[in-house]
């Protein structure tokens, strides 16, 4: 879809809230809406007109980047540029902002600066839209899915018993990079031993140790697009106990992937894990959600969590990830990223799942 077509799609839903334009802050809704990356870019989206506003170190970058808005180069802060420009692209409507980028110092400053125009915080607008992705979204990442895959067999073929945690993260960031990637979606997890009982454990200096379990959590960014997957790999003969939450966590993850499909509720779907998990006596060593959204930005809508209203649909993105953590002992997690059809779903990280042995 063109950032035109997008366009288009957002000015039905101001209209339908009776919104005149809607001032984007959101740097991954701007990039969405108009091609524009950079660091410093302000879309205004309205019935009267479509502009982004970008500084001067943007100026060439802006012009070849953005598709149906005109570039227009202002002053670093941008905000006395809205200000004068968006009373014409609201054609007299009111002016939305984006409740969720927006600091309220610099809405409070907007509002002095637009006088008497009204204003009113919207929340998901964008958001919304970018939840369902089209060809090509899915295309970079099915591409940003297999950078990771590569580097995870790269840097599992040079083992990694007796390396430090960190010196494995950074082989991994190196590898994605050569796999085709321009940056990581986040921070490397490598977690092992004890440590893999942490979901969100930052890899430090600690030595991987043989016969336990390590969870590797990686993503990579293509054309602007994120990959997420997580595997756990044994490095030797795994304690019983490890051994068996690793088969629960699987069977839990694989029943999940196989119930996945669009039409369904978000909630529903974590409950097809979660319940495994729990008949496998692990339920309380499953905190966090099953999955989330990804897209331009990791960590998208929808939640799949025991408490999300969301519902699935065709075109979506998500994670399934069920996680099995025994604090001071160890723990798993296995991650894949899909994109759901009314049938089920495209998998789009393609590692081994079962159980491996990396010394
Ligand atoms: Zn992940
Ligand atoms: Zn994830």
């Amino acid at each position: 879809m063109t950032p035109t077509a997008r366009q288009e799609k957002l000015l039905a839903l101001l209209e339908a809230r009776g919104l005149g334009a809607l001032v984007v802050t959101d740097s991954a809704n701007v990039r969405y809406l108009t091609g524009y990356v950079g660091s410093n870019g302000v879309a205004l989206i309205g019935t009267g007109g479509r502009v982004l506003l970008t500084d001067s170190r943007y100026a060439v970058s802006a012009t070849e980047q953005v598709q149906g808005a005109e570039v227009v180069i202002g002053r670093r802060d941008l905000l006395a540029d809205v200000a004068a420009r968006v009373g014409d692209v609201a054609a007299g409507g009111a002016i939305g902002v984006e409740a969720d980028s927006l600091t309220v110092a610099r809405y409070d400053r907007l509002r002095e600066l637009l006088g008497g125009l009204a204003t009113e915080p919207t929340r998901g607008l964008v958001e919304g839209l970018r939840e369902i992705k089209d060809a090509e979204e899915v295309d970079a990442m099915r591409r940003a899915a297999a950078a990771v895959d590569q580097a995870l067999e790269t840097v599992l073929a040079q083992g990694i018993v007796g390396r430090t945690e960190r010196e494995v993260a950074f082989a991994l960031h190196g590898a994605m990079l050569d796999a085709g990637a321009t940056e990581p979606s986040f921070a490397t997890i490598v977690a092992s031993g004890p440590n893999a009982a942490r979901p969100h454990h930052v890899p430090g200096a600690d030595v991987i140790p043989p016969d336990t379990l390590v969870v590797i959590d990686l993503g990579a960014v293509v054309d602007g697009y994120c990959s997420d997957m997580t595997r756990t790999v044994a490095t030797g003969t795994l304690p019983p106990r490890l051994e068996e939450i690793y088969r629960v966590c699987l069977d839990a993850q694989e029943a999940a992937m196989a119930a996945a499909r669009g039409g369904m509720g978000a909630a529903e779907l974590d409950g097809v894990a979660r319940a495994r998990i729990a008949e496998g006596g692990y339920g309380e060593h499953f905190g966090h959600g099953l999955g989330h959204g990804v897209g331009m930005v990791i960590h998208e809508r929808p939640g799949v969590r025991p408490e999300s209203a969301d519902a699935l649909e065709a075109g979506m993105a998500v994670t399934i990830e069920p996680g099995i953590y025994l604090e001071g002992e160890g723990g798993v997690r296995i991650e894949d990223l899909l994109i759901l059809t009314d049938e089920g779903s495209e998998v789009l990280s393609h590692s081994p799942k079962g159980l491996r042995t990396v010394r």
